[in-house]
């Protein structure tokens, strides 16, 4: 009641909900005190949450952002938040994002833009925008994002709270709206990275619905958190610390290193070469895949229809033209030319080459060092409606995020400290299933 209390208050402002359920919220909280009165409950009982609009959730509207959406109340629950209702989470609604996920300030959303609860001119990142922003104004304990090529971390480090990103196929993607397969991870994001570890317990596992989730065994994420750090080999990128990087970026993020050192961290200095070429191969395959997965949006089988269509042929065009909106439809577009014949193999073939070798990049620093430090964003939270007209620019930003999804490797993003009042996120990126390696590090550094 006082988190629904707090949505009723602050969200008018911060926009950071697209859909409230607070009947659902209060018979879920009462299922979960009764599972405190049986003692069947466990650590998340009753512990309030919101979801990002792109999980589906049984019998609740699951627009993704999107007017093609808007209608549109989920049949059946995704993997992700099934677990999390298992583990008896109460479910306060589901959050504002940028449409389908694509964006990193969530002013795409067809629901408006949300607002950064530091200074409420500035965005707060995206396309997770309105869990990050939920759970920095204490609108909920956590909440769930997901992660294409950046979109936990990024607003995770412009809010100053913490958010991982998986290992590619340790979580699944069943009933996540696709946005690009190949990159799309879903995480939490909440205060700390305790909560995130507890979190993370109830979300991971194999799932046979999703054909790309890892069969492995689940990891206790709370068992390292409290390991010293002593020993451990951290990597700076020359090819990050560079021009671009906001100087008041790299001061909190110098004094950071300069704390994990104190706390028995070796830093060294390393090269990811092809770090360069990450921002344009990641847009292509991010948008080739997109324009494959949004083709479902047709106008028959989910979702916005178009007015009294003439034919077939009008029903799809236009409820395609009327229901998406404009970045979405500038992916189609780029997406669908990548893949053209005759411009496949300039594009989507040259895109996936790249991706190889910026997976051979980690693969390298990681028989040096044992993980891999930068900021999350090269400058803080910039105000609303600063990038909205420079696509490119935006696109530039992902510039330190975007390459743990081309290699399909964990990362989190932690608060680092403030400049000008601002948070400024620190990312830590690691091997192949290093999650509770990462959050131990986060751990010892809050
Ligand atoms: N900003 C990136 C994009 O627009 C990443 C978004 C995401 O991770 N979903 O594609």
């Amino acid at each position: 009641e006082l988190y629904l209390k707090r949505v009723e208050q602050h969200d008018g402002t911060l926009n950071s909900f697209i859909t409230v359920t607070p009947e659902l919220a209060l018979e879920q909280a009462r299922a979960a005190d009764a599972r405190l009165a049986d003692g069947t409950a466990g650590p998340l009982t009753g512990i309030p949450i919101a979801h990002k609009d792109l999980f589906c959730t049984r019998g609740v509207r699951t627009s993704c952002g999107s007017k093609m959406l808007d209608n549109f109340i989920a049949p059946y629950e995704s993997a992700i938040t099934q677990r999390l209702l298992d583990a008896g989470t109460v479910m306060l609604g589901k959050t504002n994002m940028d449409e389908f996920a694509m964006g990193s300030s969530n002013e795409s959303s067809f629901y408006g833009p949300v607002r950064n609860p530091w200074d409420t001119r500035r965005i707060p990142g995206g396309s997770s925008g309105g869990s990050a922003a939920a759970v920095a104004a204490r609108l909920c304990a956590a909440a769930t994002g997901t992660d294409t090529g950046g979109s936990i971390r990024q607003p995770a480090g412009f809010t100053g709270i913490t958010g991982l990103k998986p290992t590619y196929g340790r979580l699944s993607r069943w009933g996540m709206i696709a946005y690009a397969s190949s990159l799309d991870q879903g995480g939490p994001m909440a205060r700390s990275a305790e909560d995130c570890a507890m979190l993370m317990q109830a979300m991971a596992g194999f799932d046979e619905r999703d054909s790309t989730s890892v069969d492995q065994p689940v990891p206790d994420y709370s068992a390292e958190l409290n390991k010293p750090l002593a020993g451990l080999r951290v990597g700076l990128p020359r090819e990050y610390f560079a021009e671009g990087l906001d100087a008041s970026i790299a001061d909190v993020i110098g004094a950071a290193i300069t704390q994990l050192q104190a706390l028995g961290a070796e830093v060294k200095d390393i090269s990811l070469p092809n770090a360069e070429l990450a921002i344009p191969a990641y847009y292509v395959i991010a948008s080739a895949e997109a324009s494959s997965n949004l083709s479902r949006f047709d106008g028959v089988r989910f979702g916005y229809r178009c007015e009294n269509p003439t034919d077939l042929n009008d029903l799809y065009l236009r409820s395609r033209a009327e229901g998406f909106g404009d970045e979405v439809k500038r992916r189609i577009m780029v997406g669908t030319y990548a893949l053209s014949a005759g411009y496949y193999d300039a594009y989507y073939l040259q895109a996936q080459k790249i991706r190889r070798m910026i997976k051979n990049d980690f693969m390298a620093a990681f028989d040096e060092v044992d993980v891999i430090l930068s900021p999350t964003s090269p400058a803080p939270a910039f105000a609303l409606g600063e990038k909205i007209d420079d696509p490119v620019n935006l696109y530039l930003t992902d510039i330190y995020t975007i390459t743990a999804n081309l290699a399909g490797i964990p990362g989190i993003a932690l608060p680092a400290g403030f400049a000008s009042g601002l948070p400024v996120g620190m990312q830590l990126l690691g091997r192949y299933f290093s999650e509770p390696q990462l959050l131990n590090i986060a751990h010892q550094y809050q």
